[in-house]
């Protein structure tokens, strides 16, 4: 006997004697288990516990015999060893069933490691493969039979990592146990195939006895990659292009912005290509078409750059491109414009249609322009606008003066707001003549603006800002209030009836403001029959048909005429004028100034003026300034004609006038 069993087998006996002594059962019996239990966790087996007990009974009893009735003893002693056996069976009983409990375990670990999804592989400290489950086995390529004992380090890493994963290892041990657990790491590793693949692999140091190992928990990243290639492809680029977008362009720009900045000689241009009257072939061929036809552009500018240059979609009708490394700004940008010009020469075929695109073209350089990507885009696209306005098909580059234009326009803009509150505006009269007997039957509102600052601002300088601001709206309704009142003061005086023609914009129109409007003063009795007359352009039309079809309807509904103005600009063709209820046409002053001269513009006004008589349309003439136009227009049968000819625009007092016979 030990020490560790003699020193129980004593405290055991104690504990017996108590109770043969008529000591309390229930203590004796909780001391000996308790000693029992001791006993079994330390270097006792519960067969060596019972056989101690058998001895200590042996040695008592004779013992006993002598101080006690023997029945009693006996009957006591038995009782007792009876209880402490059941207890200590029970004990046993728990110990085996741990035991079964410990073997499923390891059958469920087995089953865990069977199952995973992750690949796990066990290895020792050497680095020599231990276990390798199926996901390691899948994930891999290989057979666990045949890397069972091999270096992992070698198998799964390509050369130019494993010193640097050696080392993680090695201060994995250094660490310990516990310390290591869980450091993720992404990486590539191999495949049995030599193929590269993107893991993540957190290793730990297990130290569970005396020989410690390192589990690896691989998990394949390969799907997550590509769906976040995906992901990262689907923000950075165009749908219908598979462009660069607006986000991906000025994350180029910036780097070559960023790139260029140690090299002085050399530059970079942004082209800004906009799609010319794109709007009108998407509202007028469908949007199918629209964008079959974006994704032709984008397919033929792609074709044009060099390798490198970025080609971007910058909005639903702009390019961009970014023309990188140039030697000579100018020169090379002039180039690359004129490469894209001529890439619009060719028509472009859409759904078996042959379209003729134009497209204008802004440019900005590095760094001479702007020195960031968002400078040079806003100059780029500055200038794309003046190639626009400048009639398209052209290139402009960005100057300084584009900039301060914006800056005017700021104050324009700012200007507009005050200038209806403080009656800034007015109302300039132009006569409408009846050719048969030179009387007037209309007039034509003009709008004008006189600022205190800038003094008279032209309607071409301030509408179109106007529509984009919205503010439209109230000076459009201002126009026709103020020239419909202005009508009825002119009858009331007892002057003859005329007919008020007031422009309405394209925003004006189709947001249904003038429809509104016009109700509102007719519901306050405020109009007369047949004294207004609503001035609608070609191009304002085209852009919803249907919707402007509906509108015309509803403003001659109530009472209003409508008559098409700056006809003959836009795209004009007999089939859309059949649709449009319209009772005037107005040739637009483009045809009739210098027409004396130029038998294309004759015919033209000819060949209106016989549509409109065909269509049983009225038609009046506009910027008539000689006798000799007037002939002319007269000789084709023109109805009405207005211009310097009889009268410029005039204020309200000096038209009273001309009504007058003055
Ligand atoms: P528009 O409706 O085509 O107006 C005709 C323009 O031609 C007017 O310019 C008029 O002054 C000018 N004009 C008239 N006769 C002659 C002529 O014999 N020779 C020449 N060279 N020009 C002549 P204005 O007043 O500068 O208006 C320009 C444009 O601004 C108008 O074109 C119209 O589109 C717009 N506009 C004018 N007033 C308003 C308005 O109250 N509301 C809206 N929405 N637009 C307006
Ligand atoms: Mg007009
Ligand atoms: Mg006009």
């Amino acid at each position: 006997m030990n020490a560790g069993q003699t020193n129980f087998a004593a405290d055991y006996q104690a504990a017996f004697v108590d109770y043969l002594n008529g000591g309390d059962e229930e203590t004796a019996l909780q001391r000996a288990y308790e000693l029992g239990r001791r006993a079994i966790a330390g270097e006792q087996t519960i067969l060596g516990l019972i056989g101690i007990h058998y001895q200590l009974v042996q040695t008592i009893k004779p013992k006993l015999k002598a101080d006690l009735p023997k029945r009693q003893t006996i009957v006591r002693s038995e009782a007792f060893l009876t209880q402490v056996m059941a207890l200590f069976e029970m004990t046993h009983r728990q110990t085996l069933d741990l035991n079964r409990s410990l073997r499923d375990s390891e059958r469920r670990k087995a089953a865990i490691l069977g199952s995973a999804f992750d690949g796990i592989v066990t290895f020792d400290v050497d680095g020599r493969i231990i276990e390798f489950n199926p996901a390691a086995e899948r994930m891999f390529g290989y057979q666990r039979t045949q890397v069972i004992g091999q270096d992992l380090v070698e198998l799964i890493l390509p050369a130019a990592r494993r010193d640097a994963f050696r080392r993680l290892l090695a201060a994995c041990r250094s660490k310990g146990h516990g310390e290591a657990a869980g450091q993720r790491e992404e990486m590539t590793v191999l495949r049995a195939d030599a193929g590269e693949f993107p893991v993540e692999l957190a290793v730990t140091l297990i130290e569970a006895d005396a020989f410690p190992f390192f589990a690896a928990f691989v998990r394949d990243l390969s799907e997550r990659k590509a769906y976040e290639a995906k992901i990262e492809y689907l923000a950075t680029h165009d749908g219908l292009t598979d462009l660069a977008n607006r986000n991906l362009l000025k994350d180029r720009l910036e780097q070559a912005i960023a790139h260029l900045g140690r090299d002085k000689d050399m530059v970079l241009a942004v082209l800004f290509v906009g799609i010319e009257r794109f709007k009108f072939i998407n509202d007028s061929m469908g949007h199918s078409f629209g964008d079959a036809l974006i994704r032709e552009i984008a397919a033929r500018l792609q074709q044009i750059v060099r390798d490198g240059d970025t080609v971007a979609r910058h909005g639903s009708d702009e390019f961009v491109i970014v023309l990188d490394g140039l030697r000579s700004g100018v020169q090379e940008t002039l180039h690359g414009a004129s490469k894209v010009l001529t890439a619009f020469m060719q028509p472009f075929v859409v759904q078996g249609h042959s379209i003729h695109q134009a497209c204008s073209i802004g440019a900005s350089l590095y760094p001479g322009d702007g020195r960031d990507a968002e400078t040079l885009l806003a100059h780029a696209d500055a200038a794309m606008h003046r190639a626009k306005a400048a009639g398209g098909g052209s290139l402009q580059f960005y100057t300084q003066d584009l900039g301060t234009f914006a800056a005017e326009r700021l104050r324009l803009e700012n200007a507009l707001w005050s200038g209806l509150e403080n009656g800034e505006f007015s109302l300039y009269y132009q006569p409408q003549i009846r050719l048969a007997d030179g009387a007037i039957v209309g007039a034509e509102a003009l709008i004008r603006w006189r600022h205190p600052e800038f003094g008279m601002v032209h309607p071409e300088r301030f509408i179109a800002l106007a529509e984009e601001t919205g503010l439209i709206g109230p000076i459009g309704e201002w126009v026709l209030r103020t020239a419909n009142a202005q009508n009825r003061a002119w009858r009331q005086a007892g002057l003859p009836p005329l007919r008020m023609a007031v422009n309405v914009s394209t925003r004006q129109f189709r947001d249904g403001a003038i429809l509104r409007a016009l109700k509102d003063m007719l519901a306050a009795d405020e109009v007369a029959p047949g004294s207004l007359e609503i001035e609608v352009t070609e191009s304002s039309m085209m852009e919803n048909m249907e919707e402007s079809v509906r509108l015309l309807n509803q403003l001659r509904a109530l009472g209003a005429s409508i008559s098409l103005d700056d006809f003959g600009t836009g795209y004009s063709s007999l089939s859309y004028l059949r649709r449009l209820p319209v009772d005037r046409l107005k040739i637009d002053q483009s045809f009739v100034h210098n027409m004396e001269g130029d038998t294309q513009k004759r015919t033209m006004i000819k060949e209106i003026i016989h549509l409109a008589l065909a269509f049983d349309l009225s038609i009046i003439a506009e910027g008539v300034e000689t006798r000799g136009e007037l002939d002319f227009l007269a000789e084709q049968g023109c109805h009405e004609y207005q211009g310097y000819l009889f009268s410029r625009p005039v204020v309200a007092g000096d038209f009273e006038g001309l009504l007058r016979g003055g």
